[in-house]
């Protein structure tokens, strides 16, 4: 029988209620072995998540100042789970546990326990085996984890248990010392177990179903992608788009593991599927574009010369001047005698100056500017290689919403397109591109 792992962010386990969702949908099927809980989650929308109340707990408690008050709210946000599931459990032990090493156990230690905490509970609640994540998930001193030790840990560990429940988001370095992955760490237990018992699928069980097309901020109730590329996840990623923690994604993609991303609320919703590469067919590209993203935050460095084009190493020149000031470069759409540098406005800033100057000394071009508030924008989807067209559909679409083009930039795999515009018209490319190949394709 395959196995699936299955990981619950917050919100799906916030409340009793929401466990008794989560435990209905790991019962359902008997492929899902082996859950990967994150800590309780907000209940509604300004409800504080565990994690950061245990965060600020640790703060008061390593100033030496008084958390009773903090902590008890913790302990009642468990006991409050425990009473709704209606089970014969105490936790009493462990939280005097955590409030004796509060303070000195290290931040890391004190945020692991709401995963750990949720973990016992929930193991009682579907009567599978807690296995503590800090005897699987190997650190090294300086924090880094260790994907080889870990895999090998877990697999050996989970070899003969049938059903278990393993916290997310914390594991222990080398020397003992319990550490964790960054926010949201949860998605890469969950991927190296996955890894570990070679799941058919990693089943990622969050508050919606699945990836959208677009950022609903930006466009008004968009679809969900039905199947992704790794690639093209990454792509839209790097524009933006939140969906799991970065690490999450090489334990699961280098195996061949595909990503089911569900919504916990909506148990019957197929979600996104996030499949490797070599899976797509005709079949799984329904849309010439799965998914549009933006970023602000750029400039572009715009110079002309005469000749440019003749002159051996110019580009070279050009990025070297770049490199030695640290600024990190996106794109250089060039011309016969122009050449634009896109870059990250962050790592330019306060170096304006020096970079012209520098920019000029090495180059002597004709003429040279820099263009502030740029965005980019990226239009991905593994369908565009094989429609025609498609270029021109989006730039008839943003002539349409009269957006000034700036820059473009086809990536030779043909995955994505990429869109520099001012930044105040980024939203309305968005929307404009949306309409023209999504909603045109809707009833
Ligand atoms: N509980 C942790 C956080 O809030 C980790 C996670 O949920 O994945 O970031």
């Amino acid at each position: 029988m395959s196995i699936k792992v299955v990981k619950f962010g917050g919100s799906s386990l916030a409340d009793a209620g929401q466990i008794k969702k989560a435990a209905a949908i790991i019962k359902s099927e008997p492929e899902r072995r082996y859950v990967v809980p994150s800590a309780p989650g907000k209940r509604f929308k300004d409800d504080i998540k565990v994690t950061d109340m245990l965060y600020s707990c640790y703060e008061k408690a390593s100033l030496g100042e008084d958390f009773s008050a903090d902590f008890e709210n913790i302990k009642k946000r468990y006991n409050d789970i425990i009473a709704g599931l209606e089970l014969d459990l105490s936790l009493d032990a462990q939280f005097e546990q955590i409030r004796q090493n509060l303070a000195h156990a290290g931040r890391e230690y004190a945020a692991s326990r709401g995963e750990y905490l949720n973990g016992i509970v929930i193991a009682s609640y579907l009567g599978y085996t807690f296995i503590d994540a800090a005897d699987v998930i190997v650190f090294s001193d300086e924090g880094v984890m260790q994907r080889k030790e870990t895999v090998h840990k877990l697999r050996e560990r989970l070899a003969d248990v049938e059903n278990a429940v393993i916290p997310g988001f914390y594991g222990k370095s080398f020397s003992g010392v319990v550490r964790t992955f960054s926010r949201g760490g949860s998605d890469v237990t969950g991927s190296l177990v996955a890894r570990a018992v070679h799941a058919a699928v990693y089943e990622n069980w969050t508050d919606v179903s699945g990836i959208l097309v677009a950022d609903p901020r930006v466009v008004e109730d968009p679809v969900v992608i039905p199947v992704i590329t790794y690639k093209e996840l990454r792509e839209l990623s790097y524009m933006g788009f939140s969906v799991l923690h970065e690490d999450a994604i090489f334990p699961v993609r280098t195996a061949g593991i595909p990503i089911n991303i569900r919504n916990t609320n909506a148990p019957a919703d197929p979600g996104t599927m996030i499949v490797p590469d070599s899976e797509i067919n005709e079949e799984t590209a329904p849309r010439t574009i799965t998914g549009i993203a933006g970023k602000k935050g750029f400039c572009a460095v715009n110079m002309e010369k005469g000749m440019m084009n003749s002159e051996v190493g110019f580009i070279r020149d050009v990025l070297n001047v770049f490199a030695e000031l640290d600024i990190n470069v996106e794109h250089i759409p060039s011309g016969i005698d122009t050449l634009s540098i896109i870059a990250d406005a962050k790592s330019l800033e306060g170096k304006e100056q020096l970079l012209l100057s520098e920019l000029r000394k090495a180059v002597e071009p004709d003429s040279l500017e820099i263009e502030p508030e740029i965005a980019l924008l990226a239009i991905v989807g593994r369908g565009m290689r094989k429609t025609r067209g498609t270029a021109a559909r989006i730039f008839a679409s943003l002539a349409h919403g009269r957006i000034n083009v700036k820059m473009i930039d086809q990536g030779s795999s043909e995955l994505n397109v990429i869109i520099g515009v001012n930044e105040n018209d980024l939203h309305q490319a968005i929307r404009g591109i949306y309409d023209a190949f999504i909603s045109s394709t809707l009833d």
